[in-house]
């Protein structure tokens, strides 16, 4: 079961307490504009016939491609920081129906492609908030950062940290796991470690996604999904070093939400149903659908009013 921090309301409680209204079209516009004692009913499929069921979306559907960078030198020479390249991408795209954002490493033998679904920057930011709550000594809810970077090494090949992540659900353990190549020195290699990041973890979504990828694949081309729990994760580890080093968020390749669109992600949970024509009744949005609706969001008001704030990420409200 969840806790209470991430549960929502369930389909029967909207239809119960809600006013609601069907709709077949502008689906953003309406969720901009309805207030919290109100709710839509999607009456359409979101999700195209060849991508169902919605785990197939995540692995086979379109990605936003951060820009490519073929070298160190051209990395360093553009100063090739992700949050630019998230921008240049996010307010062109041409397109709809995207599963996430990926990017490659640029340097190292390792090449796979990374990947981020924006449902999980919401859920990774999520938790952040949960953990940084100001309501005392939480036993396990925060997050602990530990990190192994005194070694000259660190300017080559970057920080190695332990994280303690708590999870979303009640009477489970934390997940702890490393994180690797976390650029954390001020050094023109910052760019190259900065886009080879990855963990040692393994959850429910990360495994499904792994055994997904053999049934499934097609192509042979692996990719590294990130989750929730690793975003709250290098969230933190930008906290830990923000005294002394600002690297790590410099290099961040994970789209920090603002309160604007937290409140429409919270719609998606709390103000949304919907109904196709294979579901006997309205039922909520799962995370496939979610991630539509979110790239549509981003195509109609551009990444900088969804992502760009002044305001701290810990302070905002996911409150209804
Ligand atoms: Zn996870």
């Amino acid at each position: 079961m969840r806790k209470s921090y991430f549960s929502s309301p369930t389909a029967a409680e909207i239809k119960r307490t809600k006013e609601l209204f069907s709709v077949s079209e502008k689906y953003i516009d309406r969720l901009l504009n309805i207030s919290d004692t109100q709710a839509l009913i999607i009456s359409d499929s979101l999700i195209p016939e060849e991508y169902v069921p919605s785990r197939k979306f995540f692995k086979h559907g379109r990605d936003v491609k951060i820009k490519r960078f073929k070298t160190l030198e051209q990395v360093i020479v553009t100063q090739g920081y992700p949050s630019e390249s998230r921008k240049t991408a996010f307010d062109n795209l041409s397109d709809n129906l995207f599963s996430g954002y990926t990017f490659k490493p640029i340097v190292g033998t390792d090449k796979t492609t990374k990947k981020i679904p924006l449902v999980e920057c919401f859920e990774g930011a999520k938790l952040y908030c949960y953990a940084n709550q100001d309501t005392g000594n939480l036993f396990g809810a925060e997050i602990n950062v530990k990190p192994y970077d005194d070694s000259s090494k660190v300017v080559y090949e970057g920080a190695e940290i332990i994280l303690k992540v708590p999870s979303r659900e009640k009477q489970h353990s934390r997940y702890e796991f490393k994180f690797s190549s976390v650029p954390v020195a001020d050094h023109q290699n910052k760019f190259g470690i900065g886009y080879s990041i990855k963990t040692d973890h393994v959850c429910g979504s990360k495994r499904f996604n792994i055994r997904y990828n053999n049934i499934l694949s097609r192509d042979k081309s692996k990719v590294d999904n990130f989750c929730a729990h690793e975003i709250a994760g290098y969230f933190s580890i930008i906290d830990s070093y923000k005294e002394f080093s600002l690297v790590p968020y410099e290099l961040n390749q994970f789209a920090i939400p603002n309160p604007f669109s937290i409140e429409f992600y919270n719609k998606l949970d709390n103000n949304c149903l919907i109904q196709n024509e294979t579901d006997k009744r309205p039922r909520k949005l799962n995370r496939a659908e979610k991630e539509i609706l979110l790239w549509e969001l981003v195509k109609d008001v551009g990444h900088d009013a969804l992502f760009k704030t002044k305001g701290k990420l810990r302070d905002f409200s996911w409150n209804r």
